[in-house]
């Protein structure tokens, strides 16, 4: 029999991958029982990262666990649920080594870290994955933005479904099930129907684990890939190097049936960055935030839930929009960036040792762009990238420690690495309000002089801290 831990984490993610516990949890007993193992324990952290270094509980226990020799296999979701931290990711790996876990398995992509180049591509993914808003990220995307111009795939070290891992090798039998599922759509069939189509064929994803539901067929179905086009960013930026699976004029058909149904069942998104910041210039009640036919909308509100006037009201999107923007060009200010040093580290060790991560970074990109580029084997890439690793963690270890519990320091410096950090993947809409918070005091909305679709900015009066 082999025992196996089950590790699930909620974490908030912008990126719509959110995934409850239950569905992590759920989709990882699948796994494990899809390889004849049996979970013998299961471990939940609630809403601690991966990468704060605070400390996980259920994390600290299973790895107790796993040195008390309970366990054969561990799995998670996707291995940012484990861990962010390069040097933890380490510790666990050598743990398992020790102590006779054989196997780990993601659910989520293809990386099966029991075998040597699933290790490897989990390593990359996690030295990746801890500084993805520095340099090394931005250095890689444009080696990306190469990549995308040549019609070149984006490796993931994940399968896209009708494809080989390569990206570029077309897997018939999943390419017939594509063609089968743009026919039915393009014949007037709903997404619904033709994922229930999907399921009871018995059907699965890319990962061969899940089965297909609405959002990931509408995904897969209006993804340029599969008609042979590179997207970059979100856009379309020429002939791909893979062969197409569907026609051009299907893609067209497909996304344009998809445009029209979105516009026909318009939800406003549920996200408000300024909430609770947001105050009435007429009365100085604290503004709702509550979506008016469809628009978001920050507005004062009467009742006796509210107590305002009920007379001023602003669009949500301009007003964050200028905000942001606003923040964004304070942060990247060198004075602002000196006083929130000044009021974060009253010497200059937090100096030294942002520039001594700044260099770790370096260091890591070429070895990173070394080895995309061929000139460095994966055996001298791993080691090295392994030592590189473990000083950036102790490195930021030491600088949190510094950080009086803002949190800004990472967002400070130039212009271009503020709205990296900003964009930054891993970034959520709390983290950018808290950011904001740290910052802003408040944000006060004057009165519309005269009722007018457009908004006018002079209405806006934030309150800065720095
Ligand atoms: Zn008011």
């Amino acid at each position: 029999m082999i025992r196996a831990a089950l590790y699930a984490r909620i974490s908030d993610d912008r990126r719509g991958e959110g995934l409850g516990v239950a569905r992590q949890k759920e989709d990882c007993r699948k796994l494990a029982k899809d390889r004849g193992w049996t979970v013998t324990a299961e471990f939940t952290d609630n809403d601690l990262s991966a990468y704060s270094g605070k400390s996980r509980p259920a994390f600290s226990e299973m790895l107790s666990a796993i040195e008390a020799g309970e366990f054969d296999a561990v799995v998670v979701y996707h291995q940012d649920r484990l861990t962010r931290r390069p040097a933890e990711f380490e510790d666990f790996i050598d743990k398992c080594q020790r102590f006779g876990v054989k196997q780990f398995a993601t659910v989520s992509g293809e990386t099966d870290i029991g075998q040597g180049d699933g290790i490897l591509i989990a390593r990359i993914m996690a030295a990746v994955a801890a500084n993805q808003s520095d340099a090394a990220a931005r250095r890689i995307r444009r080696k990306n933005d190469e990549n995308a111009a040549a019609g070149k795939p984006h490796k993931t070290g994940q399968r896209a479904y009708g494809y080989e891992l390569d990206r570029m090798t077309v897997v018939e039998s999943e390419a017939k099930v594509i063609r089968e599922a743009a026919r039915r759509f393009l014949a007037g069939e709903s997404l619904v129907s033709v994922a229930a189509w999907l399921q009871a064929d018995g059907i699965r994803t890319a990962t061969g684990m899940n089965e297909w539901r609405t959002p990931t067929l509408r995904n897969l179905l209006k993804s340029p890939r599969i008609a042979g086009l590179r997207e970059h960013r979100g856009e379309v930026v020429g002939e791909a190097a893979w062969p197409a699976i569907i026609t051009r004029q299907q893609h067209e058909q497909i996304t344009s049936r998809l445009a029209e149904s979105a516009a026909r069942n318009q939800r406003s998104p549920r996200r408000y960055l300024l909430s609770g910041k947001v105050f009435c210039g007429a009365c100085g009640t604290k503004m709702a935030s509550s979506p008016d036919g469809g628009r978001r909308r920050y507005g004062c509100r009467k009742g006796p839930d509210f107590g305002g006037c009920a007379k001023v009201f602003i669009n949500a999107e301009p007003l964050e929009e200028f905000i942001v923007r606003a923040v964004l060009t304070r942060l990247s200010s060198p004075a602002t960036a000196k006083a929130i040093r000044d009021a974060e580290q009253p010497d200059s060790v937090g100096v030294t040792l942002s520039d001594e991560l700044s260099a770790l970074y370096r260091k890591q990109e070429e070895l990173l762009e070394m080895w995309i580029d061929g000139t460095l084997t994966k055996r001298e890439l791993v080691p090295a990238q392994t030592r590189i690793a473990t000083r950036i963690d102790s490195t930021r270890r030491q600088l949190a420690r510094l950080d009086t519990g803002t949190g800004l320091s990472e967002f400070l410096g130039d212009a271009q690495s503020v709205a990296a950090a900003w964009d930054a993947p891993d970034m959520t809409l709390q983290r950018q309000a808290a950011v904001i918070g740290a910052i802003m005091s408040r944000v006060v909305i004057h009165p519309a002089k005269k009722p007018s679709n457009r908004v006018d900015l002079s209405r806006i009066d934030p309150e800065w801290i720095v």
